[in-house]
């Protein structure tokens, strides 16, 4: 992978940068809380999807003081419809231990930052750069795309990682990391695109090679991806005369960990009907299907429903204007009963 001419590039890229910059409200601030739930935020979701999130949770939590001090399901709450749930757990035992080992103050290197949980290289990256101008390689998968366009580099992703990672250190500006690392990932989002990538208005064309051979479309190379997995199970949407709806809690470890769900026959393993308030789930009424995907598999869902004289537990049964934290795969079975 060979280093196209960075302080040239650098400047192009800048004076690019300095014109079009798009505004987003973390763009607007050197603190790196509200910087870090941002980057947390957009990880597997678009800056316009996030931005009514970011307000609405800075609003409930503002400072890393208060988001440590809240309860776990006062923050999943502001994270529904965000989905991967793992995210809201990790900042808020994130937020715990910058409060209990770090005086509510966030390390200012990229080595420190990633020792905290839920930090990874792209996020300890970030903040450090965004934050606190640290000389730092900000390497989502935007600059990667730019960066494998530029060197025409055919190795495929996710092989190419670590030599990217070189790479993107190599051209970055430590002087001004803050501006250098917006800048290229502007390029990447706005410009430089997946499809139609649009090469004539690009400020830094002329150090290309994927342009200058007229493919800028056949990169990154990417690894075939493995097959997902299909899983299925049926879902019961227990309702009671008050119009009461049964909900259970997830336990506190593996995936959707902590959130309410209603019950199900499972579908990591068989587990048969479930047995409630010796309800016949039998009886239940089939009332459509759901399909969800998840990161390693998908799901068919077989929706039933059943309508029952009160069951007198009243710590399951919520009225349905005042939900606890539920996945959005939860949210699909409701919808499936237009609930
Ligand atoms: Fe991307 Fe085209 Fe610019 Fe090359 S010239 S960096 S392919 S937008």
């Amino acid at each position: 992978m060979k280093l196209v001419h960075a302080p040239q590039f650098r400047t192009q890229l800048l004076q690019w940068y300095g014109q079009s910059a798009r505004a987003m409200p973390w763009r607007e601030t050197t603190n790196p809380y509200p910087i870090w739930i941002s980057e947390i935020m957009l990880q597997q979701t678009t800056v316009t999807a996030v931005i009514p999130y970011y307000h609405a949770f800075l609003a409930a939590f503002p400072t890393v003081e208060a988001l440590a001090a809240a309860d776990e399901q006062a923050v999943l709450h502001h994270w529904q419809g965000l989905g991967y749930y793992s995210r809201a757990r990790n900042i808020h035992k994130c937020a715990k231990i910058l409060m209990a080992d770090y005086n509510g103050i966030f390390p200012k290197t990229p080595e420190e930052l990633e020792k905290l949980p839920g930090i990874g290289p792209y996020t300890s990256n970030a903040i450090a750069a965004f934050a606190y101008n640290t000389p730092a390689a900000v390497l989502d998968g935007n600059v990667e795309r730019v960066l494998t366009r530029l060197t025409a580099d055919a190795t495929p992703l996710p092989q190419a990682k670590p030599k990217l990672r070189i790479l993107a250190h190599k051209m970055s500006d430590d002087k001004n990391s803050r501006l250098y690392n917006n800048a290229i990932m502007e390029l990447g989002s706005v410009l430089c695109t997946p499809k139609n990538p649009k090469c004539l208005l690009c400020p830094v064309q002329k150090f290309c090679r994927a342009f200058a051979d007229d493919i800028p479309q056949n990169f990154p190379v990417k690894s075939p991806k493995k097959a997902r997995p299909n899983k299925h199970g049926k879902a019961y949407i227990l309702l009671n005369t008050q119009g009461e709806i049964y909900l259970q809690q997830r336990s506190d470890k593996g995936l959707l960990a902590n959130l309410w769900e209603v019950p199900h026959t499972g579908w990591e393993a068989k587990k048969g009907l479930p047995s409630l308030f010796g309800i016949h789930f039998k009886r239940a009424k089939n009332i459509g299907k759901i399909k969800h995907v998840f990161t390693h598999f998908s799901l068919e869902l077989d929706i039933y429903f059943i309508e029952t004289e009160t069951p007198k537990n009243t710590e399951n049964m919520f009225n349905l204007n005042n939900l606890p934290p539920l996945s959005n795969l939860i949210k699909k079975v409701l919808d499936c009963a237009k609930l």
